[in-house]
């Protein structure tokens, strides 16, 4: 998988490209954020069993699938007033992660379970080793060029308004 790093500022820049598109709330970005991250809370189960030596992980794998995320997202968003509009944004932030976790090459022969409950199937697309750096590398330069360019933006119409 790309690290933690990708998954949240993939999440992030799509949000930032939705908000220059269609003027999207910039609030959201750390719920995107969090959504980035639902997938991977089966690693819960690493911390469990590194603390306490209590192997949960067959029980939490089905949290990263589609179901099994939505699941999650369903019951974290059910904490937020708007929680339609929360749900939805925790599901984009889920697509991006999964969909950067599906272009990996996993030893193992996979890590979504992409079809689950009907199918226990592991799927991965074998287009990026799991040991390689660079998807972090480019969702962080990109993440930079974005906020340069608002920057940029900013102290344009900044400069431009006290004239
Ligand atoms: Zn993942």
């Amino acid at each position: 998988m790309p690290d933690w790093l990708a998954h949240v500022l993939a999440a992030a820049i799509l949000w930032k490209l939705l908000i220059h598109k269609f003027n999207f709330d910039s609030k959201f970005i750390p719920i995107i954020m969090v959504g980035a991250l639902i997938p991977d809370a089966e690693k819960m189960g690493l911390l469990l069993y590194v603390l306490a030596e209590i192997d949960i992980g067959y029980f939490l794998k089905p949290l990263h699938s589609i179901f099994g995320s939505i699941l999650l997202a369903g019951i974290i968003s059910l904490f937020f007033y708007d929680s339609k509009r929360i749900m939805t944004i925790l599901c984009l932030g889920i697509g991006t992660h999964l969909s950067l976790d599906l272009l990996m090459s996993h030893i193992t022969g996979g890590e979504i379970l992409l079809l689950f409950p009907f199918s226990f199937n592991m799927y991965q697309l074998n287009l990026i080793q799991t040991d390689n750096y660079f998807p972090a590398l480019i969702t962080v330069l990109l993440a930079f060029l974005i906020i340069i360019y608002e920057r940029i933006s900013r102290h344009n119409k900044d400069t431009s308004g006290s004239s």
